[in-house]
């Protein structure tokens, strides 16, 4: 069950003398949003801490940048049901929940419109097209976080997928595990999951090795024994993970915990967020020596999400 968070430690962040040096904008639009479990992981005495970066909000995201916008992945424009987004071949992502334990400054939603999406009204819409176009085999649960929704709405709603014969796998993107594993559900979603006859894939997004514990290692073995497949999504983002030997080491303390690499994703162009960007030879550059450093299972692919392609697109040298 997700349990508010108690003010205090979030009031607090902006009291921490040191960090009012950075310029914080306690006036966000995006505002301060962190989970105890994350906060736990942090050392808030270092300003350069890696994850302190990722949800402190600062004045500099209110620059508008050439090239940054609100909807950078245009996901708009692929829509055939509210909060349904049918881009690639086989595989619709449903957007089940506005909502995120966490706001991570570089979040490509940030700006996305979920008033008029995610929705639950939207979901016997969306399951209605599902149902009726059989090339469609996966269903992908993303956000917001899924796992933002209570358990018991999660678990009926995927009830609902399986109940479709033609849907094989059904995928959940959410960042709730590392950020909040207290929070994550378990009971229900556990039981669901070892009696399903689904494929079962959870994608969680961890950027930086401080932010996994004891606490995600128990979280994923519970998983892993349901049934669930464990992957990893991380954004590549100037001073937080953008050095080959950071990682490096991620990707094997991911793997310590039962999580592999699927991918390492460029940075969305969002407006607010041009300070984390890692520029393209750059991006190149990190990735190629970390080929030669890791298994090759233990390669993230570093991909971006390109307008127009049917698919996540590799990034290459120029
Ligand atoms: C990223 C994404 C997917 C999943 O892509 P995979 O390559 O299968 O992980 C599906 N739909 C949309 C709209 C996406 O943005
Ligand atoms: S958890 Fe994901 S969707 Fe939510 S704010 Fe962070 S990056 Fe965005």
């Amino acid at each position: 069950m997700t349990q508010s968070i108690p003010p205090f430690h979030q009031k607090n962040l902006f009291k921490i003398p040191h960090l009012a040096d950075l310029n914080i904008d306690d006036n966000s639009p995006f505002p301060l949003k962190v989970p105890d479990d994350f906060m736990q992981q942090m050392d808030v005495s270092d300003p350069n801490d890696p994850l302190l970066k990722q949800i402190l909000p600062l004045k500099i995201e209110n620059q508008i940048a050439m090239g940054f916008s609100t909807d950078p992945v245009q996901d708009l424009d692929f829509t055939p049901s509210p909060s349904l987004i049918h881009k690639y071949h086989g595989r619709v992502l449903l957007i089940a929940s506005p909502k995120c334990d966490i706001h991570c400054r570089y979040c490509f939603r940030r700006h996305f419109p979920y008033a008029t999406h995610s929705n639950t009204r939207h979901w016997q819409k969306a399951l209605e097209y599902i149902q009726q176009d059989h090339s469609i085999h996966e269903v992908i649960l993303s956000g917001g976080d899924p796992m933002s929704l209570s358990e018991h709405s999660l678990v009926r709603l995927i009830q609902k997928i399986e109940a479709i014969p033609h849907i094989q796998t059904l995928r959940i993107h959410s960042r709730t595990p590392i950020v909040a594993p207290s929070q994550a559900p378990t009971t229900e979603l556990i039981a669901w999951a070892k009696s399903s006859r689904l494929n079962k894939v959870l994608v969680v997004h961890c950027n930086h090795a401080n932010e996994l514990s004891t606490q995600t290692a128990t979280l994923f073995s519970l998983y892993k024994a349901a049934g669930f497949h464990l992957l990893n999504q991380s954004v590549l983002l100037k001073g937080i993970n953008d050095q080959v030997n950071l990682l490096e080491t991620l990707s094997h303390a991911l793997f310590k915990q039962g999580v592999l690499p699927y991918y390492l994703n460029q940075l969305d162009r969002v407006q607010g967020a041009m300070h984390f960007e890692v520029d393209h030879t750059t991006a190149v550059q990190i990735h190629t020596k970390l080929r030669k450093k890791l298994p090759g299972y233990l390669l993230p692919q570093l991909v971006q999400d390109i307008q127009g392609k049917p698919y996540k697109t590799p990034l290459r040298s120029f």
